[in-house]
């Protein structure tokens, strides 16, 4: 009996420690809940005509009516009903999604549940005119081999890395420490490299903005040096970029894949990084996307500068021919060339399949070739090839979806309406593809591969989205695109937009040596974002879209290059024009 007696005694003690246990949890997660409940909303705006919705995170308040207010007559213009909530599996965040599309009159608002307030953001056909100003001028703030004296920013420095560059290994032409005329072209972020990768696509997809919409980008436009030349300032910028490029091309047409120093320039000034700098070897992948872009450039200044135009056209033709005399791909790569700058090659982080092979580079050279010239052998070539080639995300990693999407867009070159609809087909597999990964994101993110630059990732496939919208009228795909840029612009767990300067609570800690060493302040610069693979140390590893962290050491994902930059205007200026 005692013992019967002490038994109950023990379960009751048990239980009541139990019920304490989790009554004192439910409180902590109750503490917790509650200082992480928020509204998250894109801290820029929506455009009138754009489906416009907020996430509310973590409501600790379920009943609780949520106000949309006039941030200046401070009056509230909706009450809002709220959809039932979703947990996300990844963030463990619950969150119910806010939709405030009926409201159209321009204006700056914000959404309150009780003492909780969203960040402003503003309604209008014109909001996004500025961002798009800031993201460009980035390019100008970056620009190598002259002194940058900004009167909008205050980022100035002397003129830097005057002396690139030498060669690195002897090659056909030349011995190594031989010197070669490439002064010039912008630094790609994180360092003060220079990639012909992310400038070659990266001028390709703001070249294809401007032959879409020239008028979106005056002369004047960015307060650059050549405002008021009569010329539109991206492409005065993008010359910029070009006529690097050209430098890079080797005479008998291959091109170096990168301007670099054998060690990374930690907190100096541009002009302070004054190490020796090298040409790294050649690759046809390069060689391939040079030709692309280069025929791009021969097509755009065309009419404004013939002459630099006919000497785009050469470099593009020149390119091929190399390209024709290596079928196979070809990488001059020796062991410590990474040693100063990124490899932009297949690698343990790198392991896209696009990788393995240039013919995605090949195909988009044909491409831009074949519209720019009319040859037929370009037509050919593409059309021999296409079935070997994958649409996925647009990067220095697989230039295909841009190629396809030129030959669908251009209207200068006879085109076969069996290839046509075979590319319609691939791009919207690719978008179906990527709107079943939206529809099954809480956070109705596109991209769920959280790698080095995931953000861009992000970026490319809502244009991937906006393209398939175009050819279909399917209002999910444009939906889903302007979820993207929701995402990037706030609307994500950490209540932050992922460029600096833009949006009221912008990315702070960029990882740039310019920025940590003489603490400028670098508006426009979009960084990488989560990434699981972040070594680091800062950012927290194998967390998906959590493995982020707004530190200045994590290079890993706070850091900007100007291909992130590149997608971004893209989106924005697609979106702008539906
Ligand atoms: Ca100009």
């Amino acid at each position: 009996m005692a013992n019967y007696r002490f038994r109950i005694l023990f379960l009751a003690a048990t239980l009541i420690v139990m019920i304490l246990g989790i009554s004192a949890l439910d409180s902590d997660i109750e503490t917790l809940l509650k200082i992480r409940t928020k509204i998250v909303v894109n801290q820029v705006g929506y455009l009138p005509q754009w489906q416009k919705t907020a996430l509310l995170i973590n409501n600790s308040a379920p009943t609780a009516q949520i106000k949309l207010i006039n941030s200046t007559t401070k009056k509230s213009v909706a009450t809002l009903t709220t959809s039932s909530e979703i947990k996300d599996q990844e963030t463990g965040d619950r969150l119910t999604e806010l939709d405030f599309s009926e409201l159209t009159e321009p204006g700056k608002y914000y959404l309150k549940q009780g003492k909780l307030k969203s960040p402003p953001f503003k309604i209008g056909n014109d909001i996004y005119q500025q961002p798009l100003i800031t993201l460009l001028r980035s390019f100008y703030l970056q620009r190598c081999g002259i002194e940058i004296d900004d009167p909008i920013t205050g980022v100035s420095h002397p003129p830097c890395h005057l002396k690139d560059g030498a060669i690195a290994h002897q090659d056909q032409n030349f011995q190594a420490g031989d010197t070669v005329a490439a002064v010039g072209g912008w630094h790609n972020g994180g360092g003060y490299s220079k990639y012909v990768a992310t400038t070659t696509v990266s001028i390709a997809r703001l070249l294809t903005l401007y032959q879409q919409q020239p008028d979106l980008f005056p002369d004047g436009q960015l307060s650059i040096p050549e405002s008021g030349n009569g010329v539109s300032d991206l492409l005065d910028e993008m010359q910029f970029g070009l006529d690097w490029l050209l430098k890079m091309q080797r005479a008998d047409g291959a091109v170096y894949r990168k301007l670099a120093g054998q060690k990374w320039p930690i907190a100096i000034a541009p002009n302070e990084d004054t190490q020796l700098r090298y040409l790294y070897g050649i690759s046809t992948p390069e060689t391939a996307k040079f030709a692309a872009v280069m025929a791009i450039a021969s097509r755009t200044y065309q009419s404004i500068n013939p002459t630099q135009a006919a000497k785009y056209l050469k470099g593009a033709e020149l390119a091929w021919q190399y390209l024709q005399t290596q079928p196979e791909m070809k990488v001059d790569w020796v062991e410590g060339d990474d040693n100063g700058s990124d490899s932009y090659l297949a690698s343990e982080l790198n392991t896209e399949a696009s990788l393995q092979t240039d013919i995605d580079d090949r195909l988009w050279a044909a491409v831009e070739l074949y519209i720019a010239s009319g040859k037929l052998d370009y037509a050919d070539y593409f059309a021999a090839n296409l079935e070997q080639t994958e649409y996925t995300s647009f990067s220095w990693k697989n230039s295909v979806p841009l190629a396809l999407m030129d030959y669908l867009q251009q209207d200068e070159q006879p085109t076969s309406e069996e290839l046509i609809a075979k590319i319609r087909t691939k791009i919207q597999q690719r978008a179906d593809l990527v709107l079943a990964k939206v529809q099954t994101s809480a956070y109705q993110i596109a991209n769920d591969n959280f790698i080095w630059n995931s953000n861009r990732m992000t970026i490319e496939e809502g244009i991937t989205l906006i393209h398939a919208y175009q050819l279909t009228q399917n209002q999910d795909y444009l939906t889903a695109a302007i979820n993207q840029l929701n995402y990037i612009l706030g609307r994500n767990h950490f209540n932050q937009t992922f460029i600096t300067g833009i949006g009221s609570n912008p990315v702070q800690q960029i990882n740039h040596p310019f920025i940590i060493g003489k603490k400028v302040s670098i508006p426009g610069l979009t960084v990488g974002g989560p990434n699981a693979n972040a070594t680091d140390g800062f950012a927290p590893k194998n967390k998906g879209q959590l493995s982020y962290i707004d530190d200045k050491r994590s290079y890993t994902t706070n850091q900007y290059a100007i291909d992130n930059n590149a997608s971004l205007i893209s989106l924005l200026v697609n979106l702008n024009r539906i």
